[in-house]
């Protein structure tokens, strides 16, 4: 590969600007609104009912269970709210533990900080930029016993509550596996799905397999609300919870102002869960989209000799971001470099959270790979084509 070469850079540009059918800035995901967003937008105005309450956010929450085959959703005021909440109900307190992976946005670790608890830093596989089953297996069996039920950490003493991995850029992570490991360690599982609505494992809609799944409808993701997320959950009784504690724990009543625990104001608003029903109404044509333009990206960088990154094994991802794999750190910099300089936007994988100040002093297992993805991944334009 050379990749230093202007001609490569030329003909990457001229790829991507050909693919999008444009000359000005090509942004890394835009949202479009290409359906019915001005309809339902309208009709919630006009009802008045903007706020968390209105058939909108009911509507929505019916259509996206049925989606995803999850029997319960609650529509919350973001992703990283879905998460701290699902983390809450999963009942991790101050003091207490909670395992995820270092290669994710920030708001995967912030959720479980919020709760007071620690987060314990475990690598991810090669194939999925998702948590490793096996180091996650070789984590507790080095460190950790069951003890009343509990899975206890022997080096800090303390109880390993939840587990938190990610299907990373929506490529579903081995789900299965991890799901198998936490149940023997009585640790429960919390998917973070923020990025991957519309990604399967065998079949299942990811955020289905654990005690909950929590996604994201930021702007960037693919479809949006504008700000917004959700809890998924096979749990009656805890769905009914996380619709309470999201509600300020407000005791149903025709007109008594009266609550019965600290609760969260996390609700969706009305307006914005008109827009997401319109753009939920999307999901399989934005997901065939992404799905031909990850076709064509990888067809292009094999001709390049550059790596793609696709589905794992067992998985049919959403294709949410594009990824490709440069050779080390100096490739990767120069790649961002001669890109952004074109204005086409990529960017490089996110800081491992163990490097930022605020989660440096957490434990952490062996981090070969997310080590290695951190100084290669770089994503690419990957908003719908239209
Ligand atoms: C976007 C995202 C979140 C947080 O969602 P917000 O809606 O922005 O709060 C959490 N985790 C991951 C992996 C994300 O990409």
């Amino acid at each position: 590969m050379n990749i230093d070469k202007t001609f490569q850079f030329d003909a990457i540009e001229r790829f991507i600007r050909g693919t999008f059918n444009s000359n000005e800035f090509i942004p890394l995901h835009e949202p479009r609104f290409i359906g019915k967003e001005k309809q339902y937008l309208n009709e919630c105005i006009d009802s008045t009912f903007v706020s968390s309450v209105g058939k909108f956010v009911e509507r929505f929450e019916e259509n996206i269970a049925n989606y995803t085959g999850a029997k319960f959703a609650i529509a919350t005021s973001n992703g990283t709210a879905a998460l701290h909440i699902s983390l809450l109900l999963s009942e991790v307190n101050e003091g207490d533990e909670v395992i995820t992976q270092p290669l994710s946005f920030v708001a995967t670790s912030n959720a479980i900080r919020y709760c007071n608890a620690s987060p314990i830093f475990i690598d991810v596989d090669l194939d999925t930029m998702g948590l490793s089953p096996s180091a996650l297996n070789t984590f507790l069996n080095e460190n950790c016993q069951v003890v009343d039920s509990h899975c206890i950490n022997n080096k800090t003493g303390k109880i390993i509550k939840a587990c938190v991995p990610v299907h990373t850029f929506g490529h579903p992570c081995k789900i299965d596996q991890i799901l198998n490991i936490c149940q023997k360690w009585h640790i429960s599982l919390v998917e973070d799905a923020a990025e991957s609505l519309g990604s399967f494992y065998n079949n299942k809609h990811t955020g289905t397999f654990g005690k909950f799944g929590a996604v994201s409808f930021n702007g960037n993701k693919i479809i949006t609300a504008g700000g917004g997320g959700c809890i998924l959950t096979n749990d009656v009784k805890l769905a009914q919870k996380a619709r309470h504690i999201t509600t300020t724990s407000k005791i149903p009543h025709k007109w008594n102002y009266s609550h019965d625990s600290v609760g969260f104001n996390y609700r969706l608003p009305n307006i914005n869960a008109a827009l997401l029903l319109a753009q939920l109404e999307q999901i399989e044509k934005f997901c065939i989209n992404k799905r031909k333009l990850a076709t064509k990206y990888k067809f292009f960088f094999d001709s390049m000799e550059i790596i793609f990154f696709t589905e794992p094994n067992n998985s049919k991802s959403n294709y949410w971001l594009n990824a490709i794999l440069l050779e080390g750190r100096l490739q990767r910099d120069n790649f961002l470099e001669a890109t952004n300089n074109k204005g086409i936007m990529t960017r490089p994988i996110w800081t491992l959270m163990n490097n930022l100040e605020m989660y440096k002093d957490f434990q952490c297992g062996e981090l070969k790979n997310s080590e290695w993805l951190q100084d290669r991944i770089v994503n690419i334009p990957s908003s719908v084509v239209i």
